[in-house]
C-alpha cells in the first residue's frame, strides 16, 4: 500500500484489456454468464490490471436473448451467433482520487467476447 493511489479516469486500454483476457485465460479471473428471462448477464470477477484491486462487475444485455436463441435464429435461416460483446468496468470499492461520488472503481473499462 506504499504505492501512490491510481487516479480515477474513465479509460480503455488495449494492453490492459489483453491483461484482463490473459488473467481470465489463466484461470485467475472468472466470467459467469447467465440468462435471466430476456436478459443476458455476464459477471466478471478478477483483479483490475490498472489499479490491482479485486472487483466484480456485471453487464446486462436486455432484449438480446431472442437474437441468440438458436432455434429462432435457425428459423431465420442464419447460424446462431456464439458470442456477444460485453462491456465491463472496474468496480473496486477502494478509494481513487477524483472519483465522482457514488461511483466505484478506477474508471478502467473493457469489452470481452462472451459465449452464449
Ligand atoms: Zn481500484
Ligand atoms: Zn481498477
Amino acid at each position: 500500500m506504499a504505492d501512490d493511489p491510481v487516479n480515477y479516469e474513465v479509460c480503455t486500454d488495449a494492453a490492459l484489456t489483453a491483461a484482463v483476457l490473459s488473467e481470465y485465460q489463466n484461470g485467475h479471473a472468472q466470467l459467469d454468464v447467465r440468462r435471466v428471462r430476456r436478459v443476458l448477464e455476464a459477471t466478471f470477477t478478477g483483479t483490475c490490471p490498472r489499479c490491482q484491486h479485486q472487483f466484480s462487475d456485471t453487464d446486462r444485455r436486455r432484449g438480446l436473448i431472442d437474437r441468440f436463441l438458436p432455434g429462432r435464429v435457425r428459423a431465420l435461416g442464419r447460424n446462431p451467433e456464439s458470442s456477444i460483446k460485453s462491456i465491463l468496468k472496474c468496480s473496486c470499492a477502494d478509494a481513487h482520487p477524483g472519483r465522482p461520488t457514488g461511483k466505484f472503481g478506477c474508471g478502467f473499462n473493457f469489452s470481452l467476447r462472451v459465449d452464449v
